[in-house]
């Protein structure tokens, strides 16, 4: 290799600095023979190890005397495979999370440019009549038929097809075609793979009244940096509003990078933009397999792809073209990544949109208490859609007072008459509750003894169709105990409903009712959700009994009852969020409810109806939470009106967690950080022990953001290099979603 001839000549050696790997708050400086460009990769020896790092910087002069630098391996990429914005930025959100960044940039590369692959993106292969082909008459292949059957799917295609779905035309396709080739009447060529799109191409819909000013607004805003926060209730019109923008994006030559929860809910949102662009769409999501997933990356910085489609590490596939980024359900929680690199997409979404200068638009119908805020403070603009399209209103929400309803099985004879009714007029329901499995608890009646996992501080679920006790925290999995261990009495009951025993109650009240669970465990096989979304779609099922699952993004037009089970879980949570993710919840489950002509109810069962928070759901009136929640936050001096960071341990031995957090504070306290940083004092974490570790945690708090910063920056670099640190596992949060 040309390295090798220049190797001895020390003067032309440049000293780069590379991000690898490695749990270390700094880059390692190495020398290259040959010139590198910032965020292109190579391979360096680290220790005993040969890792992949990339480019973050050139020095003149090291830190280390140049005896000790040692030199690259091998250059991966002849150019930047992360454009300058991108370093950037994630150089930002390594500093922000004080997370090394090294690992950030790792997180941010799909696997198999991790393991040093070329970027490049493997095809389909996609065959198509040629020139003389298509002035053949086909009438010349009637004697032979699989030639012809292949000719004619072909003549009908003009961008060609793939030989997967020529098999479906002509069993024998392959000889087919390897004839007509021969005849010089088809070629094929290498195309980017496509999701399938199922129906024909859609036009837009005229905007109605509430969507013309918010489209009109968002697109003054292109070329810009500028954030909108669009609320609008379920079935408003957001995502038209989206489409309308980034049909202008397009248009522009520009690409649009679309973040929405979880793809595999929503296959429905997929199709939907796939019919309204005939543009090729990267998809980025965890069903992905690393070669597909490397695909749809390179399409996007490539700039092959307009439209990037995917959840959460989706932010940060680098785009050719930047013109929109839009975050679909803008306050979800699976924004959040909850291990490692604990980012919030949304968040680095919104610094990418000013590093990119372009528009961000936050949708939801429920936005968060930070984006609120931020809104009403002018930081972003905020744009209403506050009706349903065309003649949907929303559902008429009931409370359900069990404190004077005896429930059957967990479903109250109010709700079972609704049931009742829309069963009589073939229109469907669905039953929300937020817990998987037959019952929460398996008890003894005759002592009060409750089945307990080993490993942590919880209770074993029942799983009735599968005959087990399972641990929902550990995973841990047993056999159901039949015998009390603690009396020897043989009378163990299942306490409490889940979604399998729900279901088991709905196929005795309703023998007749078609119902269809939809819960982790029964979409756990590949494609169940799928066909069961297809069969409410088809009208196959009466009955949708599931967790929330079913609250997010789907359109059940025949829907027109949702009820509410276990509304009161989260009314009084340990976490000062769970009022908002309660109302969150129940408003996104309610907005399945009447979205087409016949309009919806949506019933609720609590023991608190006079709650604010159900008072306001009642009349879906978000501000009025909204204001109540602020407020609460406020008094309490919780986000968004201070920063919260959670340093998390954990240990197998009792104990040492706390002892870890005892002494991360004392180093905090010696860093004098400024007045109002708050350290509060270290403390269980509320189930302390989980899979057989004992956890604790330790909150810091502070009014304005940069001077927590400064100090989380030096605090979390002595701990790296803690003596104290090395034996306990622990993790820094920054704005943790979770308090627990
Ligand atoms: P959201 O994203 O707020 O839930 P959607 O954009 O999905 O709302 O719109 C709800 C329904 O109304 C969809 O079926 C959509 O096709 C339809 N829709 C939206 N905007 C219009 C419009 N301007 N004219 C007619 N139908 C519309
Ligand atoms: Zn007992
Ligand atoms: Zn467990």
């Amino acid at each position: 290799m040309a390295c090798d001839r220049v190797a001895g000549m020390a003067a032309s050696m440049r000293i780069y600095q590379i991000a690898v790997p490695a749990p270390l708050y700094r880059a390692f400086d190495y020398l290259a023979p040959v010139s590198l460009a910032p965020g292109a990769r190579v391979r360096v020896p680290f220790g005993r190890r040969d890792l992949v790092g990339v480019v973050v910087g050139e020095v003149t002069k090291s830190e280390l005397p140049a005896s000790r630098l040692k030199r690259i391996t091998q250059p991966l990429d002849d150019n930047a495979i992360l454009p300058p914005s991108m370093l950037s930025l994630l150089q930002w959100a390594a500093d922000y999370y004080h997370h090394p960044l090294g690992e950030v940039i790792h997180t941010a590369l799909p696997v198999r440019l991790r393991q040093g692959h070329a970027p490049v993106a493997s095809g389909v292969k996609i065959w198509s009549l040629t020139p003389a082909g298509k002035a053949v008459n086909p009438q010349t292949l009637k004697r032979a038929p699989a030639q012809k059957q292949v000719f004619e799917a072909l003549a009908a295609e003009a961008d060609g097809l793939e030989a997967e779905r020529l098999v479906q035309v002509s069993r024998r396709s392959a000889a087919a075609l390897k004839a007509l080739r021969a005849k010089g009447w088809v070629s094929s060529h290498q195309r980017e793979a496509r999701p399938a799109i199922s129906g024909d191409l859609q036009t837009a819909p005229q905007l109605n009244p509430d969507q013309k000013p918010a489209v009109a607004g968002i697109l003054a805003g292109l070329g810009g940096f500028r954030p909108f926060l669009l609320h609008g209730v379920t079935g408003s019109g957001k995502t038209e509003v989206y489409l309308k923008v980034i049909e202008q994006v397009l248009a522009q030559g520009r690409q649009a990078l679309v973040l929405v929860p979880e793809i595999g809910l929503t296959p429905q949102l997929v199709n939907r933009f796939a019919r309204r662009f005939r543009a090729p769409i990267a998809l980025l999501h965890s069903g992905l397999n690393e070669q597909e997933r490397l695909n749809a990356w390179v399409m996007a910085s490539a700039g092959r792809a307009p439209i990037v489609l995917g959840t959460r590490s989706a932010v940060f596939s680098p785009l050719m073209n930047p013109g929109l980024i839009v975050v679909d359900e803008e306050h979800d929680a699976s924004y959040k990544q909850q291990d490692g690199f604990r980012y919030s997409a949304r968040d680095v979404a919104v610094m990418r949109a000013a590093r990119e200068k372009i528009p961000i638009i936050l949708g939801s119908a429920t936005p968060s208490l930070e984006s609120l805020k931020n809104a009403r403070q002018g930081a972003y603009t905020l744009i209403e859609l506050p009706e349903r399209t065309g003649s949907a209103v929303m559902p008429a929400v009931r409370l359900l007072d069990m404190r004077r309803l005896k429930p059957s099985e967990g479903l109250s004879f109010p709700l079972r008459e609704a049931l009742a009714d829309r069963l009589k007029k073939s229109e469907q329901s669905i039953l929300f509750l937020n817990r998987r499995g037959f019952s929460p608890v398996w008890m003894c009646y005759d002592c009060g003894w409750v089945a307990p996992c080993q490993r942590c501080d919880a209770q074993f679920t029942l799983h009735q169709k599968k005959q087990k006790l399972l641990c929902h925290h550990c995973g841990a999995e047993q056999q159901v105990i039949r015998r009390c261990p603690s009396c020897q009495g043989e009378n163990l009951h299942a306490l409490g409903e889940g979604t399998e025993r729900v279901e088991e109650a709905l196929q005795k009240f309703f023998p007749q009712a078609r119902i269809e669970r939809i819960d982790r465990d029964s979409t756990a096989r590949r494609g169940a959700l799928e066909e069961k979304l297809r069969r409410v779609h088809e009208g196959e099922a009466d009955i949708l009994v599931g967790t929330q699952m079913l609250s997010k993004g789907h359109d059940f037009p025949n829907v027109t009852l949702v009820g509410i089970l276990n509304a009161d879980q989260g009314l009084y949570g340990i976490d000062f969020r769970s009022s908002e993710r309660l109302f969150q919840l129940i408003m996104q489950v309610s907005g399945r409810a009447g979205r087409a002509d016949k309009p919806g109810e949506v019933l609720i069962q609590t023991w608190h109806p006079e709650h604010p928070l159900f008072t306001a759901l009642a009349r879906h009136d978000f501000h009025g939470f909204a204001g109540y929640a602020l407020r609460e936050r406020r008094e309490a001096g919780y986000p968004p009106y201070c920063h919260l960071a959670l340093l998390r341990a954990e240990s197998p031995t009792p104990g040492a967690a706390i002892e870890f957090l005892a002494s991360a504070r004392t180093l905090a306290v010696r860093l004098s950080p400024a007045k109002d940083v708050q350290i509060l004092s270290p403390l269980p974490a509320p189930m302390e022990r989980r899979a057989g570790r004992y956890r604790a945690q330790m909150l810091v708090q502070f009014p304005h953001r940069a001077p927590l910063h400064d100090f989380l920056g030096q605090w979390v670099t002595q701990l790296a290099e803690a003596k104290f640190a090395k034996k306990t596992r622990w993790s820094l949060d920054v704005d943790p979603l979770d308090m627990y």
